[in-house]
């Protein structure tokens, strides 16, 4: 019988390799592996990607950790890798080739943006499209399109993408696709049920959850994970340590309990900046009515990751009320215990920020933990004594 989700988190991942049965899979802190002879040593170098052999390759902790990320996102086979931009590079670098052209489809992660632009020097062009482009989807496919990448949501303004729509037209022009599944983890959402082929993640956010280690993953096939492991993963050297790995294996114990609390405090967070006449805009696909089908088909619970548009936006606006906040601490990441607070808004940015569809008042929220009445009281206690300036 398949195994639900919690079963998958909470289990000891075991395997004949943990000998004593210990609860917490041993932490296999060496670089190297030796073998009995040199004939054995020889025929697992052909087979690295499955041996023991250098950490580099593969290693016991981390392997704990692939099996039930590949288990949660009902994928072939995981890789694990050093950070998520080690994930999402490492693949690229596996599937593009000079004179490629890549989709990307919704906003998606900036610095994934910054590689590609970064990768034009090596001949590979790209397309954005999102819901604001004056192109259809299908539009923006080229002839040499070799790859669809996607975000649902976008993780600043959360727009909603149909990705079996998007899965549709990959498969009728050869494309391969890739979705990028940090905002909803795979508990709230599983892309390759819907036809996804390939999924990554930064753990991170909150498959760490404790804002103390970075990690990333690749999900899918068993086939493409081997290909990712000769080539993009082992070649280019983004590993996880195996005392990473064990802290991101404890992240999973309480990933069903902490997304829960995230999603209901969330929750409970927009229907507050709902009140406020402050407020020109919420962002999460909670409050997202024209996706609302999209959204119940798609996801099994919302995240607590969120963005909204003061009315009276601008760099000093933003800065002023940020900086009345107390619990939501300024600082770029998200996803773990502690609620954050960060925006796009810089000095003088008001263009690109057009440019890329953002509003100059535009404000993203982490929720963490720490209870709504508390995050309530915190945001309320800004826009009180920012009322003076934001209308
Ligand atoms: C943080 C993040 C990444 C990159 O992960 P790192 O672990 O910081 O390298 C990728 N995608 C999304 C959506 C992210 O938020």
């Amino acid at each position: 019988m398949e195994l639900t989700d919690e079963e998958i988190c909470m289990g000891d991942g075991d395997n004949e390799g943990n000998p004593y049965h210990a609860v917490a899979p041993p932490i296999y802190q060496t670089s190297l592996f030796t073998k009995p002879t040199f004939e054995a040593f020889a025929e697992d170098q052909v087979h690295e990607n499955e041996r023991h052999v250098y950490s580099r390759g593969t290693n016991p902790t981390v392997e704990v950790l692939e099996q039930k990320l590949a288990a949660l996102e009902r994928g072939g086979a995981c890789k694990c890798f050093g950070s998520g931009m080690g994930a999402i590079s490492s693949t690229w670098m596996t599937i593009l080739r000079p004179g490629d052209h890549v989709l990307f489809l919704n906003h998606t992660y900036g610095p994934a943006l910054q590689l590609i632009e970064h990768l034009s020097s090596f001949d590979i062009a790209y397309t954005v499209w999102t819901k604001d482009s004056d192109r259809s989807m299908e539009d923006c496919i080229q002839r040499n399109t070799v790859l669809i990448y996607m975000e649902n949501p976008g993780t600043m303004t959360m727009e909603i993408i149909d990705i079996e729509q998007a899965v549709a037209m990959a498969r009728e022009h050869s494309i391969t696709t890739m979705m990028d599944n940090t905002w909803a983890t795979p508990l709230f959402q599983k892309p390759l049920t819907m036809g996804v082929d390939i999924v990554v993640h930064s753990l991170t956010k909150y498959i760490g959850g404790h804002s103390d280690v970075l990690g990333g993953a690749v999900i899918a096939s068993r086939a493409f994970i081997k290909k990712l492991f000769f080539h993009g993963y082992q070649l280019f050297g983004s590993v996880l340590s195996a005392m990473e790995a064990s802290m991101v294996i404890r992240g999973l114990r309480t990933l069903p309990l902490r997304m829960r609390n995230h999603e209901s405090n969330a929750a409970e967070v927009i229907s507050f900046l709902q009140t406020r006449p402050e407020v020109k805009a919420i962002h999460h696909p909670s409050v997202n009515k024209e996706a609302s089908a999209l959204v119940d088909q798609q996801f099994y619970g919302l995240s607590g990751l969120l963005s909204f548009e003061l009315k009276d936006g601008g760099f000093e606006n933003v800065a002023r009320f940020i900086n009345e906040l107390r619990l939501f601490r300024i600082g770029t990441s998200w996803g773990g215990f502690e609620s954050l607070v960060t925006s796009p808004v810089k000095p003088g940015n008001e263009e690109t920020l057009r440019h890329q569809g953002f509003d100059t008042g535009l404000i993203r929220l982490s929720v963490g933990l720490e209870g709504a009445p508390q995050q309530i009281k915190d945001l309320e206690g800004a826009f009180e004594r920012t009322r003076h300036y934001v209308q």
